[in-house]
């Protein structure tokens, strides 16, 4: 049975890259029918907040990937917060501490940076080198009376060869020698990631451990306790970084890159998963618009590149574009709405009262946008009391000789309209062109201009009835001052 686990540490957002590995452990348990549990990992007390773990799962909830086991949902390898289960740490440092495979050290910062120095200065890798591996209990006591407060480090075996044999990167061989007796409980007495991170995916069952690239060196560590402790070692897959275009690591310097950041741009969390799913790992076919339904029936880990992933903002956009296109107008105005407040076109009042009407001016752009932030610029024609020609290319427009002409017999035709309804334009364009010959280009060119201020836009027919009778008069005599 697959058990896999997303253990982020609430240090702050819920990155695009975290966002990723959780979605292939999403991915990777519901195509082979296992279980995804989602476990927080705040071992680093200072940098851990509340506050961090809920943004996370707002984030994650957002996106759809659901778990089925862990923090909010509960399960019975609970608790899942890793402040939550020092006592079974405990259990597991004393185990070493009575077999010899951990010690207590107490070496001050200056004593070990005296040590890093002078192996620097030798040209060897600086590393904890053992100084406190065998203190007689006098020495022990000499410095328990000074006060120092120790950690504890596992006694890291010579000259031993950890092989991590990785799913997506295949054998990768590390020496135990390079690593020296490393830190497993802190002076505090809090256990590290290193140590906590083993016995919660032991104790979890944990079959997979899919996660990020940059946990690979991480890895020998945790194999080495995995065997002190006799523990069966669960299956690595690390997944490579995000680059940006440039191909160095993804940072702020390329954009946003926090999930929030792009919830908040009016990206879809569909069209997020879509892309999310094809950096690193390529389907058989050459389809590049995935469901979650499909991806979670044809994701598999031996098509997960080794290399790195490159982050292409253009072809996120192109993506959401898409869903936006496939979404229900009305979903697509609720997300405009705050948009529209805070451009100050519409009030609180108006998002709940005049719907409709919201609703198809959301429409007569919906195909145009790429992220729904977009909505308020694009609809800007249809929120002003007046216009005025936007460019050159529309100040040309209005220039020519016939447009004086047109725009009386134009008005004249609205203000005897009874309303202006869907066959309203072709109607009176067609009348237009009887009684004075102006057609074509000439003629929907300069009607545009006059009611938008743009040469482009939505269609024509749909402006001129969300716009009105009163408005379309109102915009005509502003142009004719
Ligand atoms: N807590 C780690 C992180 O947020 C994840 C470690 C792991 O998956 O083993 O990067």
């Amino acid at each position: 049975m697959v058990r896999v686990r997303f253990a982020p540490s609430p240090t702050g957002h819920l990155h695009i890259g975290g966002a990723r590995t959780a979605l292939f452990n999403l991915l990777f348990a519901r195509r082979h029918g296992g279980t995804f549990i989602l476990r927080i990992e705040d071992t680093d007390l200072k940098r851990s907040s509340y506050e961090s773990e809920e943004v996370i799962i707002k984030d994650l909830q957002w996106l759809g990937i659901d778990w089925d086991e862990g923090v909010v949902k509960g399960g019975e390898f609970g608790p899942y917060r890793s402040t939550e289960r020092r006592h079974i740490y405990k259990e597991y440092v004393d185990k070493l501490l009575k077999e010899g495979k951990a010690y207590y050290c107490y070496c001050t910062p200056e004593e070990l940076e005296e040590e890093r120095k002078n192996l620097l200065k030798k040209g060897q890798m600086p590393r904890y080198m053992g100084k406190c591996r065998y203190l007689s209990p006098e020495e022990i006591k000499a410095f328990e009376e000074q006060g120092r407060k120790p950690v504890i480090r596992f006694k890291v075996p010579d000259d031993q060869l950890i092989v991590v044999d990785d799913m997506v990167r295949g054998k990768v061989e590390f020496d135990s020698s390079g690593i020296g007796d490393f830190v497993i409980v802190k002076s505090d007495g809090i256990p590290v990631y290193n140590f906590a991170v083993v016995i919660d995916d032991y104790l979890m069952k944990i079959t997979h451990v899919i996660r990020g690239e940059e946990h690979l060196s991480n890895t020998p560590r945790q194999i080495l306790i995995y065997d002190a402790l006799g523990m069966e070692i669960p299956k690595f897959a690390h997944v490579s970084l995000i680059l940006g275009k440039d191909r160095t690591k993804m940072s702020k310097r390329h954009g946003a890159t926090w999930v929030e950041q792009y919830r908040d741009e009016g990206y879809l969390p569909e069209a997020i998963i879509n892309f999310l799913a094809l950096l690193g790992w390529s389907p058989e076919s050459e389809q590049e618009i995935f469901s979650m339904e499909e991806l979670c029936r044809q994701f598999s880990l031996d098509r997960v590149a080794k290399n790195p992933a490159v982050f292409d903002i253009d072809k996120l956009k192109w993506m959401n574009g898409h869903y936006i296109r496939n979404s229900s107008t009305e979903r697509i105005t609720e997300m405009a709405v705050p948009y529209l407040l805070k451009a100050g076109y519409i009030k609180e009042r108006d998002a709940e009262e005049r719907f409709s009407w919201l609703n198809d001016i959301v429409d007569a752009v919906k195909e145009s946008l790429t992220v729904v932030s977009e909505v308020a610029e694009k609809t800007r024609l249809f929120f002003e009391d007046s216009v005025s020609p936007e460019d050159d290319e529309a100040r040309e427009v209005l220039k020519q000789d016939h447009i004086p002409h047109l725009i009386e017999v134009f008005r004249e035709k609205v203000k005897q309209a009874p309303e202006v309804d869907e066959g309203f334009l072709n109607r009176v364009f067609k009348e237009i062109q009887k009684q004075t010959g102006i057609k074509g280009r000439k003629l929907f060119m300069p009607v545009r201009v006059l009611l938008t201020g743009q040469t482009h836009g939505p269609e024509l027919g749909r402006i001129l009835m969300i716009l009105g009778k009163n408005s379309i008069l109102k915009r005509l005599d502003h142009m004719q001052k």
